[in-house]
């Protein structure tokens, strides 16, 4: 695959619509001249989003491979079980599905499995770093589920296991989630196994940040521990935008139905082509050096904000994750994202435990797909810190940005 910052050109487009077009040239041209440093993105590759862009996006196919509602599915059933193969040999799982469309979907077909509206689950906070499936009130999962939080450790930033074993003593949850939006340490899934089995509640590890990490070899895998396994395959696994489902053989027919016919409709079979076409990269051995070396970005990352003044949460990471409060500077995590975004880096405010209660959230996985090391994460954190100082002018650091990010082109990596 030749070295390119540009798109695929999209002739047709371009005349039919160009409109639509320009829009779709821009942004590819803004995620190839800026830093994605968003820890849920990544970029696919072209094999990835040529299935994506396939003509499967035509195929209706509700039901499972072998057992459709349509006609003319015995091709997109063979890209299915690619798939579903795929994905079991990766992640070593006894049943995978792979329509969940997202990975909140897969979610909630974990709840629909496991759970009665009213029932009482175990996750972490909001504040602390639960995505909205855990139990926000804007979600469906705040409304039909009775939720208690458990945090982390105000001072280390830590799950404190000994904690939320006492939360599910003292509430007796039928659920327990482990997983976070923003937690950058390794889970102990074999600490929530226990305290699950301590209290008689099922254990749903909700990976959708560090499945990608797990597919590497870098991050520990929940698959043998949890009842059921909720990920995505947009993050660091750098397949389409798409969630999924992991369990054990006697759940299968229970999360199969629970994702279709109860919380979705026909399956996207472009996405599961793409799907399989990604998970067939991770089971190469560079996606292994590509999972580690993320980690080792991050580590550079946190250990030099750290240098700078920020207040790293935990100290550091074992992820892709890094989060920093940048008060010591006497900055505000709302307007240093914002002159960060007028040089060109991009990431996330995220919730933080302590401080004023937001920080700044951090992700490695996109410049490593660009072919990026330490020495260029460093160069980024020492751009980061300038800019949030005010010792660097944003306009002429959207400069250094920009011929930093257009040396590693986000698709030159197949
Ligand atoms: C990203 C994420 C999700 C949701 O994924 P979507 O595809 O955006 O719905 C769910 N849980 C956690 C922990 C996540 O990080």
């Amino acid at each position: 695959m030749p070295a390119t910052t540009e798109p695929a050109p999209l002739a047709e487009l371009t005349r039919q619509d160009p409109e639509l077009a320009d829009l779709i040239a821009g942004e590819a041209t803004r995620q190839a001249h800026s830093l994605q440093l968003i820890a849920a993105e990544n970029f696919t590759s072209p094999a990835v989003l040529e299935a994506l862009g396939s003509p499967l996006a035509n195929k209706y196919a509700e039901g499972y491979p072998g057992a459709r509602h349509h006609g003319g599915c015995e091709l997109v059933d063979m890209a299915e079980r690619i798939a579903i193969d795929r994905a079991k040999a990766l992640f070593g799982a006894e049943h995978v599905n792979v329509q969940a469309h997202s990975g909140s979907s897969a979610v909630l077909a974990a709840y629909a499995v496991l759970l009665r509206p009213g029932d009482t689950v175990l996750a972490m906070g909001l504040p602390s770093g639960g995505h909205l499936t855990h139990g926000s009130p804007a979600n469906f999962s705040g409304r039909w589920f009775d939720f208690v939080p458990y945090g982390v450790d105000p001072e280390s930033g830590l799950i404190d296991y000994d904690q939320v074993r006492a939360v599910a003593r003292a509430h007796r949850p039928k659920a327990i989630v482990c997983g976070s939006i923003s937690y950058p340490r390794h889970i102990d899934y074999a600490a929530f196994r226990a305290i699950a089995d301590d209290v008689g509640a099922y254990l749903i590890a909700d990976a959708a940040h560090p499945i990608g990490l797990v597919a590497g070899g870098a991050a520990p895998n929940p698959v043998p521990y949890a009842d059921i396994v909720c990920a995505t395959t947009h993050k660091v696994l750098r397949g389409p935008r798409g969630g999924m489902l992991l369990c054990r053989a006697e759940l299968a027919d229970r999360v199969d139905r629970a994702v279709f016919p109860f919380t979705q409709g026909g399956a996207q079979m472009h996405t599961i082509a793409a799907k399989a076409v990604a998970f067939g990269e991770a089971a190469q051995p560079a996606f292994s050096g590509y999972a580690h070396q993320v980690v080792a970005n991050a580590r550079t990352l946190a250990g030099a904000l750290a240098e700078e003044g920020f207040a790293v949460t935990t100290g550091g990471t074992d992820t892709h994750l890094v989060t920093v409060d940048p008060a010591p500077l006497g900055v505000l995590s709302q307007s240093a994202r914002g002159r960060l975004a007028s040089s060109g880096m991009v990431l996330d405010i995220c919730a933080l435990p302590h401080g004023d209660g937001r920080g700044l959230r951090l992700g490695t996985a996109a410049i490593t797909t660009q072919g990026m090391r330490e020495a260029e994460t460093a160069r980024i954190a020492a751009l980061l810190s300038g800019v949030v100082r005010g010792d660097l002018d944003p306009r002429t650091t959207r400069e250094e940005v920009r011929e930093l990010a257009v040396r590693f082109p986000p698709y030159a990596v197949g």
